[in-house]
């Protein structure tokens, strides 16, 4: 085991992770840890744009931008962090544009600015040109334009370092105790060693949990480990009911087509070839926030008017569209369309359907990047920032093009929170053998000669999340799910890999990763279940109206361990002891508006 200290150490290389770094790094000694390459983290995959109400081409301000994030969010978002967002917006883009990012410009060289969903002039009037694109490679260029900036700051990276524990002080649960942020514990992929790194701040920026579905947009990597570690340390995690589906996942794989496609003018038809967004939102049609489309997209397929042999996918037309119009603004993902369903955007429409996306829900935090323990209590020197975060500026439903900027608006907050935190702190005591939960865990699935597979139960957990936990759920559908969970977990207390080694022993690491998934579906499902109406992304079919009276608040879940047997740790240590998941409730901030019905 080897030992390191630092001022502050961030967890995670993707936007969020580097804005983070940059800031953190001019100020304090500072180490970014990565499971991934910095370079491949899933930010690099992001395609349509980063929003903000520069006005470049046409009139916008960001109290516009604000009220949309607030009523495509449901309401549920917290309007004073909504409106930090939408300000401290411009700057971000201006940020990155100074960094050397590639923007596409308007004839008279301002950066371009498309339409999207949910984003409009004048509260709904109509939509609104508000997101900053590069392409359909936004994304790429904030990632490799991040990483330059961090490898000319000089920024100290651990490459294919995982995170799987956080160490705090005292148990963030107790009344009495005290927590305050000791480090984290990490393995090294090349050689199989253990790292504690000892930090005065530690900013989680882990990214999302997409994978806890089969059909998703998500890169494989994505299994929310940083939500699961916060979770198991006793940390609340914010709102996990709430996950957002993107209309346009290639059908039957789920990689995304950005909503750009529709931004720059394409149509979702059904099997009649009927344009059916006019029925459902009859003012922004396909450019309605994402929550409402993918629900008209399953809808049109329950009653029958899916397209293709079985009837289960609706089509994206973007044939009416110039093909160089396509090169310019969407060459990768009509490239996806011809590479893997083998479909001529030009001349053909693609097959879509609705795909696990992003995940609203994540580490409570304040607008300073500050991590809460509950209701209103920080945790001293613990940061997070990005998809793992619930400022929460999404609500129950994100906007497209809300999350590259909420990772560098959020990043660079909390790189700056966690730098001057530093400044003024001392290193934290270690607790007693601080790798002991981690060690414990590994060593027991890599030496356990047979046993269940990882993959057998990763395909079970994302097959029953698939059919109970969508798009529609039902109390019934999410019981099936939460009884194929719990005994999900029950599995994986036997499972067993098979790569023995301790050199680039991905099976082990994937191991630990379905662990994460488990307990984060159990989150997500209990939160759903007692969530007795729908708002956003959550939809109950037995409950299909929002209720304010009852549900205007945010759910905050823990994990209890329910014996304190002696052993308990151990156990707990591989996510498979005796626990349930406790709720409480969070109220939402409200500044200028009042909730209303939501019509587009
Ligand atoms: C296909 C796709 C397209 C998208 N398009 C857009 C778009 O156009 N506009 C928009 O606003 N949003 C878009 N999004 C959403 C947006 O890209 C993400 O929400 C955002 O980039 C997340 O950034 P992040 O920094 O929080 O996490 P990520 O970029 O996912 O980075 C996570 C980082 O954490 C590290 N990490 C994770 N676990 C560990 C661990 N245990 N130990 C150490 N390191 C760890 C990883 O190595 C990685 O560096 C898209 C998402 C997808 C999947």
């Amino acid at each position: 085991m080897q030992t390191h200290s630092y001022d502050v150490v961030i967890v995670g290389a993707g936007g969020a992770g580097m804005r983070a770094a940059l800031e953190s790094s001019s100020r304090a000694r500072t180490a970014v840890l990565t499971k991934l390459y910095p370079t491949r983290s899933h930010t690099g995959a992001a395609q349509g744009g980063m929003c903000a109400a520069l006005a470049n081409v046409e009139e916008d301000n960001w109290e516009w931008h604000t009220f949309d994030t607030v009523k495509g969010g449901d309401y549920l978002v917290d309007q004073d962090a909504a409106e930090v967002m939408a300000k401290e917006a411009i700057d971000a883009v201006l940020d990155l544009e100074k960094m050397g990012l590639p923007f596409n410009r308007t004839p008279d060289g301002k950066i371009d600015q498309r339409r999207f969903g949910g984003h409009t002039r004048n509260h709904g009037d109509a939509p609104v040109r508000r997101s900053c694109y590069a392409a359909d490679r936004t994304g790429h260029m904030i990632l490799q334009t991040l990483y330059q900036q961090c490898v000319k700051a000089g920024v100290e990276f651990f490459n294919e370092f995982y995170a799987l524990d956080l160490l705090l002080t005292a148990d963030p649960q107790d009344p009495d105790g005290d927590p305050q942020v000791a480090g984290v514990v990490a393995y090294e992929l090349a050689t199989g060693e253990i790292h504690v790194v000892r930090a005065k701040s530690v900013v989680f920026a882990t990214g999302g949990a997409g994978k806890v579905y089969k059909t998703t947009s998500n890169a494989h990597t994505l299994t929310g480990d940083g939500m699961a570690i916060a979770y198991r340390r006793g940390l609340p995690l914010e709102d996990m009911e709430f996950f957002q589906f993107h209309p346009t996942g290639l059908a039957g794989l789920g990689i995304l087509l950005s909503e750009a496609a529709r931004g720059e003018g394409a149509i979702l038809r059904n099997s009649d070839g009927e344009r059916f967004m006019e029925r459902y939102a009859p003012t922004l049609k396909d450019l309605a926030p994402r929550d409402v489309v993918a629900r008209a997209m399953a809808n049109e397929v329950r009653e029958g008017r899916g397209a293709g042999p079985n009837k289960d996918y609706v089509l994206l037309d973007l044939t009416h569209l110039e093909p160089a119009h396509i090169d310019a603004k969407l060459p990768d993902i009509t490239e996806f369309a011809r590479t893997y369903l083998g479909v001529e955007p030009y001349t053909e429409p693609v097959p879509v359907y609705p795909t696990a996306h992003y995940a609203m829900g994540g580490m409570p935090t304040t607008v300073e990047g500050e991590v809460l323990r509950n209701n209103t209590d920080i945790v001293p020197g613990l940061y997070a920032a990005g998809e793992v975060a619930c400022v929460s500026v999404h609500g129950a439903n994100r906007l497209g093009t809300n999350s590259l900027l909420d990772i560098n608006v959020f990043g660079k907050r909390a790189g700056i929170t966690a730098a001057e935190y530093a400044a003024g702190a001392t290193l934290a005591e270690l607790p007693d053998d601080p790798a002991g939960r981690v060690v414990a865990q590994l060593e027991a699935m890599r030496t356990r000669p047979v046993g269940e597979k990882v993959a057998d139960l990763r395909r079970a957990l994302q097959e029953t999340m698939d059919v109970n936990a969508q798009v529609f759920r039902t109390e019934a559908s999410l019981k099936q799910a939460l009884v194929d969970i719990q005994q999900l977990q029950e599995r994986y207390g036997h499972v067993a890999v098979q790569d023995k080694g301790r050199r680039y022993n991905l099976d082990l690491l994937e191991a630990a990763e379905l662990g994460f998934l488990l307990d984060l579906a159990e989150v997500v499902v209990t939160g759903a279940l007692a969530r007795n109406e729908s708002r956003g992304g959550h939809y109950r079919e037995d409950y299909p109206q929002r209720d304010d009276t009852n549900f205007m608040r945010h759910t905050m879940a823990y994990r209890v361990a329910t014996t304190g047997a002696e052993g308990a740790e151990a156990v707990d240590a591989a996510g498979i002891g005796p626990h349930e998941v406790r709720l409480d409730y969070k109220p939402v901030t409200l500044t200028r508006y009042q909730p209303m019905e939501r019509k587009f």
